[in-house]
């Protein structure tokens, strides 16, 4: 086992400075009673840059850390499905913060009007606020509202990529130009770090005066849902959440399926044949690093190259895309080749003109596109190569370019667990030419990348997948019913 880095290594030091940064003016209070670590995006605590960085800074000023985690209603698309996720790791996440002295709290506000403060409150009397740093799914915005009030110091802490975001300042042009830079850098960003909790124990008493009303996460979670002002149309997935099953499908997917990566992972049919750890990598319940280093001492960085580029090249590609680019939600943040062949193309008559309703419900004409739908529908997730195809239709399918996008995000952002994430817009902008070519020039399509899912029953067994999504009705509600 190779040794891991102590917290006050220079190793974690350097780290560190790349990857934090100071969300206002605020200095370090005094006063404070602990090193506050708001946990928005890294539910974990194993291999967590921003607890890393609260537990070096408690115990630099002699502090315990308290960590916070809060969910509200007020979140776009709040919903079962991805209120379900959260609070089942969360139930893990408790077990395993006591097990391990780890002080931590989970507070849930179940209606809108309800208190909005609680984070305000217990920052009151921290020294230090450390949160983590992640540009989607509102955090970006809700960490600088925070910032903007609060009085001590906020950092907010990377620990989305394996190499720091801060090494790539410029906006990455395509896989090709981030791939050389990112690798270069890979081993070195996957050396191991010891995770101690704070040396300062917080005081029993500290503990109980807080003014929150935390959730009993041993009690009925399925009644605590329901009891949220959320969309209860969208119901949870039955993918199992959690870092305990994040890990076991980690190693099932390094013994069965990582050797045949590069064949498997093309064939939809074959739903082992890929990680599927997109949903775990969202939420953080576990690190894109630990995924790479199990990936590696299964068979080797040279086998294991093809799911790396994957893992790090595409998915760090899609972080510095909406770290470096604003308008990634927009069409605007596509290079000029597409909106010139956008122009040229706006007013082709397109093959069918579908609403985001019929799209929602898979009403399309076509049996393999709306596999994919039920599949997102039903699981929360399309398997790669039919997200693709999925997203490319819709491109076809609608009035305006800008309808198509507007499709996709609401259809993703709503129904996928690991949706809201650099890799959504990263995945959906590359449909209308982000990251690639020109190529050949094709009504509606312009000289943007075509996919013909006609063509996809040659490329792959299509037909298995749409038997295995297509039987039965689509059980979609409509708020009310
Ligand atoms: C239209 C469209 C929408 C997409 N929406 C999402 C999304 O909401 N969330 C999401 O995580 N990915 C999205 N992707 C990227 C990709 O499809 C998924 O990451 C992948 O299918 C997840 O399956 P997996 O975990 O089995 O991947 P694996 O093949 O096992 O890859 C391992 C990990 O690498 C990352 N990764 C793989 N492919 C890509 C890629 N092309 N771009 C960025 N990261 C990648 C993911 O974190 C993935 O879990 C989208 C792609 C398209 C074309």
């Amino acid at each position: 086992m190779p040794k891991s880095h102590a917290l006050t290594s220079a190793f974690v030091h350097d780290q560190l400075a790349l990857r934090s940064r100071s969300m206002n003016a605020g200095r370090e209070w005094p006063g404070g009673e602990y090193v506050l670590y708001w946990m928005q995006s890294t539910h974990r605590l194993e291999d967590n840059w921003a607890l890393r960085f609260a537990v070096r800074e408690a115990d630099r000023l002699g502090l315990p850390v308290v960590i916070h985690q809060g969910l509200d209603p007020t979140y776009e698309h709040a919903n079962d499905r991805i209120h379900a996720f959260i609070l089942r790791n969360a139930r893990e996440l408790a077990r395993r913060a006591e097990r391990l002295g780890h002080r931590y709290q989970f507070v849930l506000r179940r209606r809108r009007a309800d208190d909005r403060r609680v984070v305000d409150r217990m920052a009151a009397r921290a020294a230090l606020v450390v949160t983590d740093d992640f540009p989607t799914a509102g955090i970006a915005e809700r960490t600088q509202r925070f910032a903007a009030r609060c009085e001590c110091r906020v950092v907010a802490v990377e620990s989305h990529a394996i190499v720091p975001s801060a090494l790539f300042v410029k906006e990455e042009y395509a896989a090709r130009t981030l791939r050389p830079k990112v690798m270069a850098h890979l081993a070195h960003a996957l050396e191991s770090v010891a995770d101690p909790v704070a040396r300062a124990a917080l005081d029993e008493s500290v503990w109980r005066s807080f003014e929150v009303d935390r959730l009993d996460l041993n009690g009925d979670l399925g009644a605590a849902i329901a009891g949220c002002e959320i969309d209860h149309t969208v119901p949870p997935a039955p993918l199992v959440s959690g870092r305990t099953a994040a890990l076991a499908r980690l190693r099932a997917f390094c013994r069965d399926a990582l050797p045949d990566y590069d064949e498997r992972r093309s064939e939809p049919a074959d739903p082992d044949g890929s990680s599927r750890l997109s949903p775990y990598l969202h939420f953080g319940q576990v690190s894109a690093a630990e995924v790479a280093r199990a990936a590696i001492a299964s068979v080797g960085r040279a086998k294991a190259e093809r799911f790396l580029d994957e893992l790090v090249t595409w998915r760090e590609l899609a972080l510095n895309f909406c770290l470096r680019n604003s308008n990634f939600r927009s069409l605007a943040a596509l290079p000029d080749w597409v909106h010139r062949t956008m122009r040229d193309h706006a007013r082709d008559p397109r093959e069918a003109e579908y609403s985001l309703e019929q799209l929602e419900r898979a009403q399309s004409h076509h049996p393999l596109w709306n596999a994919a739908q039920r599949e997102l529908v039903a699981t929360g997730v399309i398997h790669n190569v039919m997200r693709m195809y999925w997203g490319k239709s819709v491109l076809t399918w609608s009035a305006t370019y800008a309808d198509a996008l507007r499709h996709l995000i609401h259809l993703n952002d709503k129904w996928a667990l690991d949706g809201r994430d650099p890799s959504s817009y990263g995945g959906i902008q590359w449909c209308f030419g982000k990251f690639d070519r020109p190529w050949g020039e094709r009504p509606v399509w312009g000289t943007i990348r075509s996919m013909s899912l006609e063509r996809a029953y040659k490329k792959f067994d299509a037909k298995s997948y749409e038997g295995r999504w297509n039987g039965g009705e689509l059980e979609l509600f409509t708020p009310g019913e």
